[in-house]
């Protein structure tokens, strides 16, 4: 997500390198790059104008006795304005009514619907909710079946009255509905168009007015870079919606997107879709957003994810097997399913800062792990907890099981022996590398 422009800044502020102090005439150079930077990366112009005039006037007014060098000062200045310009802080969805109702707008393909499964899963597992869906696409029948076989995977019931062609009931009914069966969160998918049309406005503009929604969002896929903005005004003005949605950011998108958007609607971006599966959802965090901009990584969520998959008790049997140097190969496949459980491995890995450009050409496999998996089930119980009995025979046999070769089981039993070793010194805080 949003490499070129990351790398774009990065060019521009090595202009700043080595200069003793910001002055006019340096940071001209580099200001104009920004620019150019934004500007290619989608940002309206006028926005990347008004971002540009605004780095410099605060970079001018920096006092140049400063200990940081000038480009490190800019990268914080800009990283400020970037953050402050998508929004500056955390905005939440509006869920404290009983039920509440979120309403959803937007262009067909923008991922409402699929948004719709995401949030419902998210607000059920996070926030405690019971939510209800509602399938108010009145023209397209296979919108419903996609929400209901969304809503069962991730186990929210659905909402729909087939046949009926009046939006408006629809959504009146389904919230009667939903006050009968005790869910306290209603979540209305509406259709879409592939343009903006005058029907399609309409109509959800009376769904809005009849249901009187707690929280209405405009979700956009950021692939469509202008557009997107020029979309996202329409809706505004007709629905003067609490929040903005933005999908697909995982894909060879240039981000433009969400640095204008905010800034042209006023409306705070809420969450952002990185994916097609249920999970790939993050809530929007500006700071964290400028971070990623200019390559830092994004750390702050990296260590959430893990927390979030964190087992306490776990790690401390963990530890205490360590510690007496008694780690198996049982261990070894939790640790790798607690791995998996983190998501896609690229998308864990670009996290962490400095990253994500080095892995930009790297094509990851996610079923990396599938023959060390499939190593370890074709052990035995016994050799599992037992790796040291794991002679040339057993080692035949292993690798006939799992169908990989020898070599491959060699190699896994060697990695794991030095693992143990590793994780035994750390445990034991004989750390394998010097301290300075
Ligand atoms: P709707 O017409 O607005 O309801 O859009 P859909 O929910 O049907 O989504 C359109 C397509 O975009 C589907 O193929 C989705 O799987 C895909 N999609 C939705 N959100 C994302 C996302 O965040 N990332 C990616 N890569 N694909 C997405």
């Amino acid at each position: 997500m949003f490499e070129n422009l990351s790398e774009r800044l990065e060019r521009s502020f090595k202009i700043l390198k080595g200069q003793g102090s910001i002055t006019e005439i340096n940071v001209a150079e580099t200001l104009k790059d920004i620019r150019k930077a934004l500007i290619d990366a989608d940002v309206n112009y006028k926005v990347a104008k008004t971002f540009t005039d605004e780095v410099k006037e605060k970079a001018l007014g920096q006092d140049v006795l400063t200990s940081l060098q000038p480009g490190q000062l800019m990268v914080k200045i800009v990283h400020d304005e970037l953050a402050r310009l998508m929004g500056g802080t955390t905005v939440d969805v509006n869920i404290k009514a009983n039920p509440a109702i979120i309403l959803m707008s937007g262009l067909q393909g923008s991922g409402k619907t699929t948004f719709s499964g995401k949030l419902a899963s998210m607000l059920k597992s996070k926030r405690g909710k019971n939510p209800l869906l509602v399938a108010c696409d009145i023209y397209r029948p296979a919108a419903i079946d996609q929400l209901k076989v969304l809503g069962e995977q991730i186990g929210v019931p659905v909402y729909a009255e087939i046949g009926n062609k009046d939006a408006v009931e629809i959504a009146k009914n389904a919230v009667k509905f939903a006050k009968q069966n005790n869910h306290d969160l209603v979540i209305v998918d509406t259709a879409g168009r592939l343009a903006i049309d005058e029907q399609m406005m309409k109509e959800i503009a009376a769904v809005k007015a009849a249901i009187q929604p707690h929280e209405t969002l405009f979700v956009v896929d950021s692939m469509t870079g202008q557009d997107a903005v020029n979309t996202a005004k329409e809706f505004n003005d007709r629905l003067d919606f609490d929040g903005v949605v933005l999908t697909k950011l995982d894909g060879d998108t240039r981000g433009g997107a969400a640095l204008s958007i905010r800034t042209v609607v006023t409306k705070p971006i809420k969450f952002v879709g990185t994916g097609e599966k249920m999970d790939a959802l993050d809530t929007f965090h500006p700071e964290r957003m400028a971070d990623r901009i200019l390559g830092m990584g994004d750390i702050v969520s990296f260590v959430e994810k893990a927390q979030e998959m964190y087992d306490e008790e776990e790690s401390r049997r963990l530890s205490k097997k360590l510690a007496k140097n008694q780690f198996d190969f049982d261990d070894f496949m939790g640790q790798l399913t607690q791995i998996k459980k983190m998501g896609n491995l690229k998308d864990v890995a670009s996290m962490i800062p400095g990253m994500g450009k080095a892995l930009k050409d790297v094509e990851f496999d996610d079923n990396v792990f599938k023959s060390t998996e499939a190593i370890i089930h074709s052990m035995t119980p016994f050799e599992r907890k037992n790796p040291e009995v794991i002679n040339g025979t057993r080692r035949q046999r292993i690798a006939k099981g799992s169908g990989t070769t020898i070599q491959d089981v060699n190699r896994l039993l060697k990695q794991f022996d030095e693992m143990r070793k590793m994780m035994k010194m750390v445990s034991q805080h004989k750390m394998p590398f010097k301290r300075k």
